[in-house]
């Protein structure tokens, strides 16, 4: 199979290019082709020396994900499932903004990390993706609502790309970095730093890595204010506790582009979302981070067991954080008529599979590691 050119950030394309006896700038001709115009014919590359095309065909081809569905939301919210063989299928969302939009973007193919919340956990691991599936989801999804949207030569779609669909982005760190370049690069989609998010579970040693090597706005998956809870629901909390994961995002913050970490705190009925917890929440990050902390309505998917906190209970969840002086918002629940939660189309996909059985194995091991009652709930 010819390579796919959606795997080089523009010094991958550019080494690929002088392989061919081809100069740097042809290499940026051809990177702005792919990404700024969504071209994927080398022969519609009118501006691409004849020999170059010549060069190409055959090697070298612009691949993007086969697509599987399309859904869009009464509230424009529109939801890609994409294969990527074997009988597995990501997510990729496009949340539509006042002026442009964000896009959340899937890094692997189910997730190994488990969070007891989240579909795409429960479906267990099949693989990673690779730098141009990361970045395909990006291409697709940019030119294909230029023209939904009717935008003008020039125009954008996308000017947020949150790396929060599917999958532990720092658990495929390799992949990731190139494409987060080519995010940034201004040869490509030119998104400021500050507007393309890395989430991630605490993988504490890629938190560094990626203060030192691309430090983008960084989104950490905290559902918990103490080690008991957290070890609970973000299984990933055995190996990286609360106090390294914030030793860490204060490392970050050296770097990041923004002066705040963001904090995700996914809403459980009864489990997370008490007055105490709030209280306890408030000791952990006041006076040691700058932090702001995002609470998350609960997609309820039958295999969680887990409900939806009250509208009632988040707000006086977020009434004593902000009391405290931290900022907080409540995330807008968007495309609920698409299932637009990660990992739950993606999960009918997965569930034609031995998605299932795979997740009953991992879970039976962390358990012989490790079990431990939290409110009444095994983890
Ligand atoms: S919340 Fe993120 S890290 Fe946790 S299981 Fe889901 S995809 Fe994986």
């Amino acid at each position: 199979m010819a390579g796919n050119l959606l795997d080089y950030d523009l010094e991958g394309l550019a080494a690929f290019c002088d392989s061919l006896g081809e100069k740097r700038f042809r290499a940026v001709q051809l990177y702005r082709w792919m990404h700024q115009k969504g071209q994927a014919d080398f022969e519609l590359m009118s501006d691409l020396a004849k020999s170059l095309r010549g060069k190409l065909a055959g090697v070298a081809e612009v691949r993007s994900l086969p697509l599987i569905s399309e859904h869009v939301s009464a509230d424009g919210t529109t939801k890609w499932l994409f294969d990527v063989g074997a009988g597995n299928a990501v997510e990729t969302v496009f949340i539509p903004e006042t002026d442009r939009g964000t896009l959340c973007v899937s890094s692997q193919a189910g997730c190994a990390v488990g969070c007891r919340f989240c579909s795409t956990g429960h479906q267990g691991f099949s693989r990673n993706l690779s730098t141009g599936e990361i970045v395909a989801q990006l291409w697709f999804a940019e030119h294909r609502m230029r023209q939904t949207l009717n935008l003008k030569e020039g125009e954008r779609a996308i000017d947020n790309v949150v790396m929060m669909g599917m999958g532990e982005p720092l658990q495929n760190y390799a992949a990731l970095l190139p494409a987060l370049r080519t995010m940034l690069d201004d040869h490509a989609y030119g998104l400021s730093r500050r507007r393309v998010t890395v989430s991630t579970s605490g993988v504490v040693p890629m938190i560094d890595r990626l203060r030192e090597d691309c430090p983008v706005a960084l989104a950490v998956s905290l559902h918990a204010p103490n080690d008991a809870l957290r070890d609970n629901l973000v299984p990933l909390n055995r190996k990286y506790p609360i106090a390294e994961l914030l030793d860490a995002c204060s490392r970050y913050l050296q770097s990041a582009p923004r002066d705040f970490i963001t904090f995700e705190y996914c809403m459980l009925d009864g489990v997370n979302d008490t007055p105490e917890l709030a209280h306890e929440l408030v000791r952990l990050v006041k006076h040691r981070i700058s932090c702001k902390i995002n609470l998350i309505p609960f997609n309820p998917f039958p295999a969680s067991g887990l409900l939806r906190s009250s509208r009632e209970r988040v707000q006086a969840f977020a009434q004593v954080l902000q009391a405290a002086g931290i900022v907080t918002t409540v995330r807008k629940t968007r495309g609920d008529d698409i299932d637009a939660a990660c990992g739950q189309l993606a999960g009918e996909v997965q569930d034609r599979t031995n998605a299932r059985v795979r997740l009953a194995q991992q879970r039976e091991m962390q358990r012989a590691v490790i079990p431990i009652v939290v409110n009444g709930i095994r983890a």
